[in-house]
């Protein structure tokens, strides 16, 4: 079973996200345990202040050191591993897929989200989080990072996907069809056979088993090499 702890300061998006679907099954069936929690609660003034402006002047507001540190520590001493902490910054190590795989072999791994300005500089100092980024583009808030890490590693973990031989084949993962490499995934189709002229590769309704996993195992190579050539290096 993998923990994830999600620290945001907007809970409610994501009561429909681990209410549908696959997520919503494997916390059903004990393969994930989510628990969200708002950081605001470890705000100790009337007003519940969780952000204040920058020294220095300028526009924003960053969360405060002396609410997200006790937060994540409180959190943290919730269970017998303190967990892996990723922090989500647009400035933080690109997340992708092999980084999955390591995150899908945790116990325990607590996701802190991110608004306004972001963080003030001292809760990296003191907490030392590994800083994830979604991408080279700035999102609101650290919440739909968090969504994208969840679901991603969440697949990774066996018995969560209906077979599990799905994830094996997906873009980006260490399948073998070339020794070493992470290609993409290779071309699908489903019924109708013909739809507006365009037809199924005859060769999926051959039955011929060998010359299907040829045929996908070279259309794997040529859609990674046209698109993503780096991924053949
Ligand atoms: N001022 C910050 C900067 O330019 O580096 C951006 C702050 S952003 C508006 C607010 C929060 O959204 C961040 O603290 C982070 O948690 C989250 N965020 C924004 N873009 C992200 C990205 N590409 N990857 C991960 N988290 C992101």
């Amino acid at each position: 079973m993998l923990r994830f702890d999600i620290l945001t300061l907007f809970p409610a998006i994501f009561e429909g996200f681990f209410s549908e679907s696959i997520l919503k099954n494997a916390v059903n069936a004990g393969k994930i345990a989510v628990n969200v929690h708002n950081i605001r609660d470890w705000a100790t003034d009337k007003h519940s202040s969780v952000d204040d402006r920058p020294f220095g002047g300028g526009p924003g507001m960053l969360l405060k050191v002396d609410r997200v540190v006790p937060c994540v520590e409180d959190i943290q001493k919730q269970d017998e591993t303190a967990g892996r902490l990723l922090l989500f910054s647009p400035q933080g190590k690109m997340f992708h897929q092999q980084l999955a795989e390591e995150f899908a072999l945790e116990k325990r791994i607590i996701l802190l989200c991110g608004r306004y300005e972001g963080f003030d500089q001292r809760i990296i100092d003191i907490l030392q989080p590994e800083e994830i980024s979604l991408g080279n583009y700035v999102l609101n808030g650290g919440e739909v990072a968090a969504m994208a890490v969840i679901e991603t590693v969440m697949r990774l973990i066996p018995g969560v996907l209906g077979d599990d031989n799905s994830a094996r084949y997906d873009s980006f993962s260490a399948n073998g069809i070339v020794e070493g490499k992470r290609l993409l995934d290779c071309e699908h189709y489903t019924r109708p056979r013909e739809y507006r002229g365009l037809e199924v590769p005859e060769v999926l309704l051959n039955g011929n088993h060998a010359e299907i996993a040829e045929w996908r195992k070279k259309n794997s190579i040529e859609k990674t090499k046209q698109r993503k050539p780096e991924l053949m290096e």
